[in-house]
């Protein structure tokens, strides 16, 4: 009976990582689908006892199947025998998680319109209101590294210590969320804003900035009524 009771728990228990592991592939396809990662560019990984789930290296997300996503401990090791390398971007996931014990999730792609901003070293600044929902007044780009390094996750940790998504210079974006789905959410709101803002740099003169004053207004205004109420 006693056998019985302790593999059932296990099943449970195995049956929620498959299922995180699941909600890590669909996010990476609908990611994929939406056309933020050109030329397969991007990974996603949510935080899983402790450390993370992360999608592999080199795998097209199609093909994908539970068993790729990588488990990285809190301490960056792959414990006993992994299937696949993690995605080469593993080590700015497992930053953004120890910078923000709040978020559960990361979202990283080289969606076009933040890469070429990114790649200009420019802000997006208060153009459009719609900039605080990242978090603050703008969405900064924080310094370039080589891919992979701890220093490229040094400066994701400092950036998203600030904001929920960064600019990443030479480089895309990085986006962080309560769950997997909010991620990717922002992601999409911040090359949305990046493809509108590079848009008003190519009509020249100056854009008109929203003034510290209103955006600390408009962060206050989405902190009562909640992300999804903004949509006006
Ligand atoms: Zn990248």
């Amino acid at each position: 009976m006693l056998r019985v009771t302790k593999a059932k728990k296990k099943t449970k228990a195995d049956d929620a990582e498959k299922l995180a592991r699941r909600s890590v592939i669909d996010t990476a396809l609908a990611m994929s689908r939406s056309g933020l990662s050109p030329g397969r560019s991007g990974n996603v990984s949510c935080r899983w006892k402790g450390g993370m789930l992360i999608t592999p290296t080199g795998m097209a997300y199609e093909t994908l199947k539970p068993r790729d996503i990588v488990f990285i401990t809190a301490k960056g090791t792959l414990p006993g025998k992994s299937l696949r390398k993690p995605s080469s971007e593993w080590r700015f996931h497992l930053a953004a998680y120890r910078a923000r014990p709040d978020m559960n999730a990361v979202l990283h792609t080289h969606s076009l319109h933040a890469t070429v901003l990114a790649c200009a070293h420019k802000p997006i600044p208060a153009f459009h209101y719609m900039v605080a929902i990242a978090g603050g007044k703008d969405i900064p780009p924080v310094p370039y590294d080589t891919f992979g390094t701890q220093e490229l996750a040094d400066h994701v940790a400092g950036g998203l210590a600030q904001r929920n998504a960064c600019l990443m210079a030479n480089h895309g974006q990085i986006a962080i969320g309560k769950d997997l789905a909010s991620a990717l959410e922002l992601a999409h709101e911040v090359e949305v804003l990046a493809e509108q803002y590079s848009r008003l740099l190519a009509l020249g003169g100056e854009p008109h900035i929203l003034p510290d004053e209103e955006m600390a207004r408009v962060l206050e205004r989405f902190k009562s009524y909640g992300q999804r109420a903004q949509g006006t």
